[in-house]
């Protein structure tokens, strides 16, 4: 099992895109929406909503409409990955559960997912995917955990994604070569 340390997680005020800021009380509805639409038309440009969409049908999803342009496909059938959500352009994918299951634990996982969403647009689509592996290596070199200093989980915001944050105690690195007393505990 992972350490059960935890710090707590810390308010990051970039974390938050401006269209999902606290419900949206530094935009007008109207605002939203154009956000969301922008978002929406750039990630299905960006061809990711496409193939979150392919991965969805491949897992035997239900899919419906989850408002700001999302998609959810619930009850995701592949076995990976192993979490409660992923998200994929803005297809958002719930693996043997529904948003209602998930949200009962963690109530702001779909403005989590939707940072997500509008990390793709940010980096044109595809590239997302080998700089979020990038990002995930280093944290979990970091931490011990692949998303704790990942930059994408962090900004997205941990809390919100039901991650508890690992200290940097580089134990990933000690792991890699060796180090005595850093086996999992
Ligand atoms: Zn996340």
């Amino acid at each position: 099992m992972f350490s059960t340390r935890t710090r707590r997680v810390q308010t990051i005020p970039w974390a938050h895109p401006p269209t999902e800021r606290h419900n949206g009380a530094m935009l007008s509805a109207s605002g939203r929406r154009w956000g969301h639409t922008v978002r929406a038309v750039l990630n299905a440009a960006n061809l990711t909503t496409v193939v979150g969409l392919l991965i969805a049908l491949a897992g035997r999803s239900q899919l419906r409409g989850g408002g700001r342009g999302l998609v959810l496909a619930e009850h995701y059938r592949l076995g990976i990955p192993r979490r409660g959500a992923f998200t994929i352009g803005n297809v958002v994918l719930f693996p043997n559960g529904s948003l209602n299951d998930l949200a009962q634990r963690y109530p702001d996982i779909l403005d989590h997912e939707g940072a997500h969403a509008w990390q793709y647009a940010a980096c044109i689509g595809l590239p997302f995917f080998p700089l979020y592996a990038i990002a995930s290596g280093w944290s979990w070199l970091r931490t011990g955990d692949a998303a704790s200093a990942n930059f994408f989980e962090r900004t997205a915001g941990l809390s919100r994604g039901g991650y508890v944050e690992q200290p940097r105690s580089n134990a990933g690195w000690k792991r890699l070569i060796g180090m005595p007393g850093q086996e999992r505990h």
